[in-house]
């Protein structure tokens, strides 16, 4: 081979090697993962659980939080929409995904402009209540509140969030209005709820377990539709359908999503890591012991996924609508 062909040969051939490196993916930058409520809350513990779960099946990747909290969850949602959809930039949110089409006439992405990649688990929402409050039982709760109207104060984290929706069914079933104090995830709520800043809030078992179980805040009811085994501590509290609440049935479950337009071929090596890191012993423990179930493979699939939330913005459009309210 003569000097110029060889030349041309050697140059081929690392064209080829860099071609193949631009395509893999990861290619150790760090991932970020949009969360769009406040750091230690629910949707900031679930992602950061699986951020780390995540890692080794990337082989070895930073896997990185953003939280990019406001406005029930649109605001953290409309920047993962808008990053480049090359794999580094995903999302972690929760049902808020599927409530805000309702409450919110102009969002600037659609339901369906995302990548899916899988569920991720469900968590039960517990009725929760300032340490100074004197009803100790769900009944004694509502007796307060019956007493109290137009003096009671409830926290959520933005119209469209969980706490919020889970409000708004509890004040149209008790009839009663409540000054609602929203704040960006449920993590400084808690914070106000433990102070006593605020009366109550509806929360996940993955904010909540932690603070009932250290007597740090009160536990009324639970939103299933069958009482909670597990965390121990919510064993003997009455569902809210028991509670004369017909049909109240909020479960709240978190996705991962990629921007619309990530390639195929990236997508599939992400959710192929969600399925090993939802079955991490590590990552499993630690959901299950807040409350959480971790769901399997058949529902954390891109299909069922998408699925899944297109059937739930069906299922809550008319429940919010019919509760007339809207965020903007
Ligand atoms: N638990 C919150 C909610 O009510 C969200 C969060 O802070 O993760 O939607």
């Amino acid at each position: 081979m003569n000097l110029t062909l060889r030349l041309t040969v050697a140059a081929g051939a690392s064209l080829l090697a860099l071609g193949a490196h631009a395509q893999a993916f990861p290619a150790g930058k760090p991932i970020n993962i949009v969360v769009p409520f406040s750091a230690g809350g629910p949707t900031d513990k679930v992602a950061r659980d699986l951020a780390e779960a995540l890692r080794k099946p990337l082989g070895g990747v930073a896997v990185v939080i953003d939280n990019a909290a406001g406005a029930g969850s649109t605001i953290g949602t409309a920047k993962a929409f808008r990053a480049q959809p090359d794999g580094y930039t995903l999302l972690v949110t929760h049902i808020g995904m599927a409530t805000t089409p309702a409450l919110y006439r102009s969002l600037p992405y659609k339901v369906e402009d995302f990548e899916y990649l899988g569920l991720i688990n469900e968590v039960p929402m517990v009725v929760v209540g300032k340490p100074a409050l004197a009803a100790n039982t769900w009944k004694e709760l509502t007796d307060w509140i019956g007493q109290n109207k137009g003096k009671i104060n409830m926290a959520n984290a933005g119209l469209g969030s969980a706490s919020h929706l889970c409000g708004l069914m509890l004040q149209n079933a008790l009839k009663t209005e409540m000054t609602t104090v929203p704040y960006k995830g449920t993590a400084p709520a808690m914070t106000d709820l433990m102070g006593g800043q605020v009366d109550f809030m509806c929360d996940q078992t993955t904010n909540t377990t932690s603070q009932v179980e250290g007597k740090k805040i009160k536990a009324y009811a639970v939103t299933t539709p069958k009482r909670l085994s597990i965390p121990a501590v919510y064993k003997d509290l009455p569902t809210l359908e028991e509670a004369g609440m017909k049909g109240f049935n909020v479960s709240i479950w978190h996705g991962l999503y990629a921007p619309k337009g990530t390639p195929p071929a990236v997508l599939k090596t992400l959710n192929d890591a969600l399925k090993v890191a939802l079955k991490d012993p590590e990552f499993v423990k630690k959901q299950e012991g807040l409350g959480a179930i971790v769901v399997n493979d058949a529902r954390s699939n891109p299909a069922d996924h998408k699925k899944f939330v297109l059937a739930e913005v069906a299922k809550w459009g008319p429940v919010i609508k019919a509760a007339g309210q809207y965020a903007d």
